[in-house]
């Protein structure tokens, strides 16, 4: 599906796989558990006999073509978590495999970024795939919510050779980065909907000024709802900023 707001980085998603389960804090209100996976099963998209609680492998979308006709910013596997420990190996490499001759058939070549909170799961295997560092069309993100999701999950993060990013969605607390720098890019965003939890504007000032100390862009996706839209700006702008080469 084409995204056009702008407090979305992504052009484009590619779900071939769908399916995860709560992992940590930041699982609470899951988007794809509580929003997508119910409404897809109502439109019929998912098979019925196909569970919350399992992966599952959309057959006609795992296929170079379909992710061919994609372009911009790529989320790979958006409805779930690709590097759950329910999707077996052979899977993932299925999807890096399409993924790398997609790239390589394409005149202007989109950037496709993966995203997990299972981070060292990722990180065994992209350094393992890919021991000379990423293509420079992947990029590898790791979502976190808190100092201890940081502290866990962000040196895993830095084991990868190639464009990194920090998604820090819903920040759920404070957090300092300066163990964890530099990386390519740094993302914000608070929980969104009703009953989102609250994120504090000094939380994210404090990462801003670490992010742009080392020149790092820094992006805010929102900041919480005010009538049902969403608030992104921070100390009088908008933070925008995408890496080198990205281009919605
Ligand atoms: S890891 Fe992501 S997709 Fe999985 S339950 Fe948590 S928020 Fe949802």
């Amino acid at each position: 599906m084409a995204k056009t707001n702008a407090s979305d980085i992504l052009t484009a998603d590619w779900n071939p796989i769908i399916g995860c389960e709560r992992y940590s804090d930041g699982c609470k209100n899951c988007w794809y558990l509580d929003g997508i996976f119910p409404w897809q099963k109502r439109l019929g998209r998912i098979p019925e006999e196909v569970e919350k609680n399992e992966h599952h492998v959309f057959a006609t979308r795992l296929d170079v073509e379909s992710l061919r006709a994609k372009n911009g910013i790529v989320g790979v596997v958006q409805h779930g978590d690709l590097f759950w420990d329910q999707v077996p190996e052979m899977i993932i490499h299925k999807v890096l495999d399409i993924v790398d001759t997609a790239a390589n058939k394409k005149r202007v070549v989109p950037k496709y970024i993966l995203w997990t909170k299972r981070a060292e799961r990722m990180a065994n295997i992209l350094t393992q795939r890919y021991p000379e560092g990423l293509p420079a069309y992947l990029a590898a993100s790791v979502s976190i919510e808190n100092q201890q999701t940081a502290n866990e999950r962000l040196p895993q993060l830095k084991r990868i050779k190639g464009i990194r990013i920090i998604m820090i969605e819903p920040m759920l607390g404070p957090i300092t980065l300066k163990n964890h720098l530099p990386v390519e890019w740094v993302v914000v965003g608070s929980e969104t909907g009703s009953g989102a939890r609250h994120i504090s504007l000094d939380w994210v000032r404090k990462i801003r000024d670490e992010v742009k100390t080392k020149d790092i862009p820094f992006f805010i996706k929102q900041l919480g709802n005010h009538h049902k839209k969403s608030v992104r700006i921070l100390d009088g702008r908008e933070w925008n900023e995408f890496p080198q080469g990205f281009k919605k």
